[in-house]
């Protein structure tokens, strides 16, 4: 729970507030950009919400946020906020919300789906949160876990005990040391059934991957995301735990594989036709190429 004693200078007066526990993860400005901005090494209000639009936005980001730094002074309906999540993205694509603190608020997907084309696919992991979970039972579990990296785990061995589902993750990011029942290795692609696909990326760490669903969604973790300041395709070369001259070799595989949708674990999300997403990850790799 966010502390009133703590809150930040630079929240404009008001009902909602961030507090000096915030991590700076990005969350909340994503999910309410008229309401939080980052306004440095934090993020902050800096409009209160005056719709009934906006303040739902608001509690999504309070109930996303990993480190529960968001906080209101007046009583506010929680369901607002809860119930909202797992929130639809585009088709049966969710955004899972509720972000986990030990992976730094990275974002988790919910691909849903019959059991006749493989049932439910969680990519990522956020919080164990006991609505989420419940959510996720009525909306038919999870077959699969698909982890794209070390660092966005969170939580992946409750979800595997609770659902008793399949993780999938790569070797040279310890999936053995996890106990990951499905490991994959080297750097050749893998399809796990007839519209998923696993695509290793090395560079942000050793053993990161993508995975691209139905050759629209591409789920990106820590290696590619969007910029709304360069209003282009972008990845973090402050982050290239593992190298990023490897990291801009395996954006440049990227251009093998169409797809419309990059869902990354942090940075914004963005939707475009598979042209144009083609012209800005050529335009993210000249920019790589540049940063060495
Ligand atoms: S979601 Fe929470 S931790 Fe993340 S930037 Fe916002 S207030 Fe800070």
């Amino acid at each position: 729970m966010a502390n009133i004693q703590r809150r930040l200078p630079e929240n404009v007066p008001g009902d909602f507030f961030v507090d000096s526990t915030c991590i700076d993860c990005d969350t909340c400005r994503q999910l309410a950009p008229t309401v939080f901005h980052d306004h440095g090494e934090q993020c902050s209000v800096y409009h209160q919400p005056e719709t009934d639009a906006e303040t739902q936005l608001a509690m999504m980001a309070l109930v996303a946020c990993p480190t529960g730094s968001i906080g209101t002074t007046k009583k506010q309906n929680a369901r607002l906020g809860i119930d909202a999540f797992p929130s639809l993205v585009a088709e049966n694509v969710y955004f899972c919300g509720f972000t986990s603190e030990s992976s730094f608020g990275a974002w988790s997907y919910l691909i849903v789906r019959p059991e006749s084309d493989g049932g439910n696919l969680l990519i990522d992991s956020p919080r164990f949160a006991t609505h989420l979970v419940r959510r996720i039972s009525e909306m038919g579990g999870i077959r699969q876990m698909l982890l794209t990296h070390r660092d966005d785990i969170a939580d992946h061995q409750l979800f595997a005990t609770k659902f008793g589902c399949e993780r999938v993750m790569h070797a040279d990011d310890g999936a053995r040391n996890i106990g990951v029942e499905r490991i994959i290795m080297g750097e050749k692609e893998v399809w796990l059934d007839d519209d998923l696909l696993v695509i290793p990326t090395p560079g942000h760490t050793r053993g990161h991957m993508v995975f691209l669903y139905k050759k629209r969604f591409l789920f990106t973790g820590d290696h590619l995301a969007w910029s709304p300041a360069r209003n282009s395709l972008t990845a973090f070369p402050s982050v290239a735990w593992y190298s990023w001259t490897r990291q801009t070799e395996s954006m440049s595989r990227l251009l093998n594989y169409d797809f419309e949708w990059v869902l990354p674990g942090h940075g914004d999300l963005h939707h475009d036709t598979a042209l144009k997403m083609r012209y800005h990850l050529q335009s993210c790799i000249a920019w790589m190429k540049t940063r060495r």
